[in-house]
C-alpha cells in the first residue's frame, strides 16, 4: 500500500471559535493508481492534502506513505520526504523567477540529491518544453508554467504525487492537454496519484474518485 490515511481529524481556530474540518478521514492508494478528490469549496481538500504532504501535522489520526508514518515525523523528517518520496503540485506555479526553465525543473531533486540530467532531459521533452529550457518562467504561457511546474515535481521520481487542483489556472483545453501528460508520466512510473480537482471530467479519466462531506469521505 502507497498510501493508507486512517482517522484524520484536523480543526483550525476560527475568529468564532473552532472549526472542525476534518473528521475522520480514511482512504488508501496503491501505486499506479490514480484518485481523484472533490467536494465543495471549504470541504477540506486542501487542508488532506497538505497533510498528507507533511505541510501541516494531523491533530489526530495516521498518514503512512510507504509504510512510514508521516504524522510522526519532526520537520526534517518531513520536508525530506517532499524532497523524494512525496510530490506536490499547486495550481499556482511556484516557479523561481530568477531561475531558468531547465533550472526550475531540477530543482527540487537537486535539493534532493535526487538530479538526473538524463531523466530531466527526457521530462522535459515530453513536457514539449526542450524549446524553452534557457528562457525565464515570465516569458511562458500559463499551461507552459505548469508544464514547468509538473515536470519540476516528477523529476525526483516521488512514488506518490499529490496535486491541488493543479490545472484550475489553465483554460480547458490547455487543462486537458497538461492533464494527459501528467497522467501518463505518472502511470509509466508506477506512481500513485492523489488530485483534487474541480472538473468532472478531469475525475472521470482517473482510476478512482472520492468526495469529500461534512469532514469525512463519502
Ligand atoms: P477546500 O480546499 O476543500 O476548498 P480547505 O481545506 O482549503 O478547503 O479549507 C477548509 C476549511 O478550513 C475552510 O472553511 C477554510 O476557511 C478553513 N481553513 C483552511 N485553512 C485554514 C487555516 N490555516 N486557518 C483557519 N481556517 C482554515
Ligand atoms: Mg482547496
Amino acid at each position: 500500500m502507497l498510501l493508507n490515511v486512517t482517522n484524520i481529524h484536523k480543526t483550525y481556530q476560527a475568529a468564532d471559535g473552532p472549526f472542525e474540518v476534518l473528521r475522520g478521514v480514511d482512504l488508501t492508494l496503491e501505486a499506479g493508481e490514480t484518485l481523484a478528490l472533490t467536494g465543495e469549496s471549504g470541504s477540506g481538500k486542501s487542508t488532506l492534502l497538505h497533510l498528507i504532504g507533511g505541510l501541516d501535522t494531523p491533530d489526530q489520526g495516521m498518514i503512512m506513505v510507504d509504510g512510514r508514518d508521516i504524522a510522526a515525523l519532526d520537520d526534517e523528517g518531513r520536508a525530506e520526504l517532499r524532497r523524494g518520496k512525496v510530490g506536490v503540485v499547486f495550481q499556482q506555479f511556484n516557479l523561481i523567477p530568477s531561475l531558468k526553465v531547465a533550472d526550475n525543473i531540477a530543482f527540487q531533486a537537486r535539493l534532493g540529491g535526487r538530479h538526473e540530467a538524463g531523466w530531466t532531459e527526457v521530462l522535459a521533452d515530453r513536457m514539449g518544453l526542450t524549446p524553452h529550457l534557457a528562457k525565464y518562467p515570465e516569458q511562458l504561457s500559463g499551461g507552459q508554467q505548469q508544464r514547468v511546474a509538473i515536470a519540476r515535481t516528477l523529476a525526483p521520481k516521488p512514488a506518490l504525487v499529490l496535486a491541488d487542483e493543479p490545472t484550475g489556472n489553465l483554460d480547458e483545453t490547455t487543462a486537458g492537454t497538461v492533464m494527459d501528460l501528467m497522467l501518463e508520466l505518472v502511470t509509466e512510473a508506477g506512481a500513485g496519484l492523489l488530485m483534487v480537482t474541480h472538473s468532472e471530467t478531469l475525475a472521470a479519466r482517473m482510476s478512482r474518485g472520492l468526495h469529500l462531506r461534512a469532514g469525512r469521505v463519502a
